[in-house]
């Protein structure tokens, strides 16, 4: 079978920049209870394959091996990944008189309809390098149901905590993909603190989010594709549904090695972190100028995927928006909904609230000022927004009854 060859050259931890952290080992977050970032000898990959032979290879995330950590063939799982299309939303620009583009990145296409495919894949396909049997995680539904699906695949169990409010297909899908699951009478927080508790006595992996490295390397592929899908270039501004920002930092750090690989320029797109009114401790954090965000109270938004209180990367969050030029931006849920009534009934793209949030957070910015009628700016939607709840807007019909046609415009 042939060998992925490898370039990671070692982990450095996201806040001291420390880099005595050996590859080909069992790590979660650093001595300063920080993510770790993967480095790669990115000279080695530059000699070893081109751009355009590694955009060649057939879809989906797993043709960036140069760039990712997994070293065995055997040790990559398949769900049939794609690369997920860019979908230009023309009507809406006409709608807001822009001259620019909106773009829509259409994540739900992925295999259990969420981008946290992505980042379940490496870090399933890690856990399986290194002989892991039992994964558990806190999530407000999709990284659950990608952990399950991908874990069970490679034979693995998984034990997945959600809130209980938690939408009820990411509940019911993990279950039917082979995971364990509790509803949890607490948020995703409360449900990382059952995990690190029971993690000894029940010897799991934890697999929250940043608090192993690998997922932020399979989220990394968002940017790499993207530029590789705008012909090696960047869009204007990125709006990204934030929760434990794992994208957003994922997407920044692939910026960076496109442009050190000499694949890219160094153009980059102005990170704009959306959340919830109900739950924005990143835009808080970035208004106030602080480096680190503190623990939101009370977090409420029935977009679960960012109903995120506390995030151990926020620094690194923080970082990327405030390098890029950015800036963090919450959106109320009244909102996100209009949003995602909009979105779907003028471009025909059914969103999950949390990706009608960058939609929403999009105008807003627009309005104020922030991004320009000019530019052209990419929209992450995150998930499929079947699996979410959806507006009755239907009305009914008596067959024994004459119909009136014509009222029907
Ligand atoms: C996980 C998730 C998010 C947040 O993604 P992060 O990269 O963890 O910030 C947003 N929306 C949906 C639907 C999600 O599942």
């Amino acid at each position: 079978m042939e060998q992925y060859q490898t370039f990671v050259s070692h982990l450095e931890c996201g806040l001291t920049g420390e880099s005595d952290y050996e590859a080909g080992v069992v790590h979660g977050l650093s001595r300063a209870g920080r993510p770790l970032l993967v480095r790669y000898d990115l000279h080695g990959i530059k000699k070893s394959v081109s751009r355009d032979e590694v955009w060649a290879r057939p879809g989906g995330f797993w043709k960036w091996r140069e760039l990712l950590p997994v070293t065995k063939t055997e040790n990559v799982v398949h769900l049939g990944e794609v690369d997920t299309p860019l979908l230009s939303c023309p009507n809406l620009a006409n709608d807001l008189s822009v001259s620019g583009e909106i773009i829509i990145k259409d994540e739900g296409r992925l295999p259990t309809g969420s981008f946290k495919a992505r980042g379940l894949a490496l870090a399933v396909a890690m856990a399986k390098e290194f002989g892991i049997k039992r994964l558990a995680m806190p999530t407000n539904g999709n990284a659950g149901a990608a952990m399950a699906a991908y874990a069970t695949f490679a034979g693995m169990e998984t034990y997945i905590f959600c809130p209980d409010d938690t939408p009820d297909a990411n509940v019911r899908e993990i279950a039917l993909q082979g995971g364990k699951v509790w509803r949890v009478n607490g948020l995703i927080n409360d449900c990382g603190k059952i995990v690190g508790d029971g993690k000894e006595e029940m010897g799991w992996f934890d697999v929250s989010t940043l608090k192993e490295p690998y997922r932020i390397e399979g989220k990394k592929t968002m940017g790499l594709e993207l530029a590789a899908q705008l012909g090696w270039d960047v869009p204007d501004a990125i709006f990204y549904p934030t929760g434990g920002g794992t994208g957003l930092i994922g997407m920044w750090k692939a910026f960076d090695e496109l442009e050190r690989l000499g694949w890219i320029g160094s153009k980059r797109p102005k990170m704009i972190a959306v959340q919830a009114t109900g739950c924005a401790p990143i835009v808080k954090a970035f208004d106030e100028g602080a480096k680190h965000a503190e623990l939101w109270q009370g977090a409420h938004t029935f977009a679960a995927g960012i109903r995120v209180p506390v995030a151990v990367g926020d620094h690194l969050i923080l970082d990327a928006v405030r390098e890029s030029n950015g800036f963090a931006i919450a959106i109320d849920d009244e909102r996100i909904e209009d949003a995602r009534t909009e979105i779907g009934t003028r471009e025909g793209i059914l969103v999950c609230p949390e990706g009608a949030a960058t939609y929403a957070a999009y105008k807003q910015a627009l309005y104020d000022g922030r991004v320009s009628k000019t530019d052209r700016v990419v929209l992450y939607n995150c998930g499929n927004g079947l699996k979410y709840p959806m507006q009755e807007n239907s009305k009914t019909l008596d067959r024994n009854l004459p119909i009136d046609y014509k009222a029907m415009v």
